[in-house]
């Protein structure tokens, strides 16, 4: 997930019947294929279901224009090649004083925390995109809960860094994990203690050991933990930055690390460049594709092998996730 303002367009990118079929042949094609990279960025480029996922943040704002079809979103992406797409991500920092942590933290403290709590939410009051970002992020949520379905998670220590507002901390917690965590945002992760308590009051079984939720950026969560886990954070960060994420996590972890990134494949990255086309109010923040090749090396730099990966792509939702383990 993430965001990039532009809250008057949204990328319709081909017609409803045919948008929902190679949709639905998209998320088929992700679940099926686990190494998926190539054969995704060639499925996405000859299906309409790309919005990248900065393109949905843009369209989780609501309103929009079409772009017809996949064939005119590259050449639109051609013409896009030659403008500057820094600029606006410039004045977006400057406007956090150059910080990006902090204009992160910023948004997800205010418009960023309404919009979000919402897609992670239950609420019907969220428009399709909305809800189609939602079904998408569950599914990767899921995955994750998968992979560890045949752990005993009892006193399995978790560290889950950008918690939000709990998707993932919340259920491995009431599996028995012993969780820290945290996020940037005082008011996501307030929000997961929150649901974790109305979770508990309506009858659920605590963990033995009560879950801790703070307000940290990542590069400040410490101590050793069984798993670390952080997912769809990483689109915030520009790779250099990402580099130093992933081995501060690794440091963290004695064993198993799981983390998600918005995928830079061709297709994807034509589509942010259309999102960043048309410029909104300043309330959104930049997004960052990352190549899965830089992302692995940094992680066997940090001494993590990848065991498992996923694909996970609804319309307006795409995140590639990897389970690794300390080799
Ligand atoms: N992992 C959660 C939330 C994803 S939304 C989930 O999958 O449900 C992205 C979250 O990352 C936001 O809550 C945002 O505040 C947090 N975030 C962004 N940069 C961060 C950083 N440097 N350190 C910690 N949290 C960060």
């Amino acid at each position: 997930m993430s965001a990039v303002s532009c809250s008057s367009v949204r990328a319709t990118v081909a017609p409803k019947a045919v948008a929902k079929r190679d949709a639905a042949k998209a998320a088929k094609t992700a679940k099926s294929v686990s190494l998926a990279t190539p054969a995704f960025a060639a499925a996405s480029l000859t299906g309409p279901a790309f919005a990248a996922t900065e393109a949905l943040s843009q369209t989780a704002d609501g309103v929009g224009v079409a772009v017809g079809g996949a064939a005119a979103v590259a050449a639109v992406g051609g013409l896009l090649i030659a403008t500057d797409p820094n600029k606006r991500r410039e004045d977006m920092k400057s406007s956090a004083g150059g910080d990006e942590a902090k204009s992160v933290a910023d948004y997800f403290n205010s418009t960023g925390f309404e919009r979000w709590n919402k897609i992670y939410g239950e609420t019907d009051d969220v428009n399709k995109v909305q809800m189609d970002i939602r079904v998408g992020h569950q599914q990767t949520v899921d995955k994750v809960l998968d992979w560890t379905a045949g752990m005993d998670m009892n006193g399995v220590t978790v560290c889950d860094a950008g918690c939000g507002t709990g998707s993932l901390a919340i259920p491995l917690a009431l599996r028995g994990a012993s969780i820290a965590a945290s996020d940037i945002s005082s008011a996501m992760v307030g929000e997961a203690e929150q649901r974790y308590n109305a979770e508990v009051a309506a009858g659920k079984k605590a963990p033995a050991v009560a879950p801790k939720f703070e307000a940290l950026g990542l590069e400040e969560c410490s101590g050793k933990y069984n798993m670390v886990t952080c997912i769809d954070v990483m689109i915030h960060y520009p790779t250099d930055r990402v580099n130093g994420m992933i081995s501060h996590l690794a440091s963290l972890s004695d064993d198993k690390l799981v983390i998600s990134f918005a995928p830079k494949t061709m297709a994807y990255s034509i589509l942010k460049r259309v999102g960043e086309l048309f410029p909104g109010p300043s309330k959104a923040t930049r997004a960052y594709l990352h190549a899965e090749e830089d992302v692995e090396e940094a992680l066997n730099a940090a001494g993590f092998k990848v065991t498992r990966r996923e694909m996970t792509a609804t319309q307006f939702y795409f995140s590639r996730l990897l389970e690794c383990e300390r080799v």
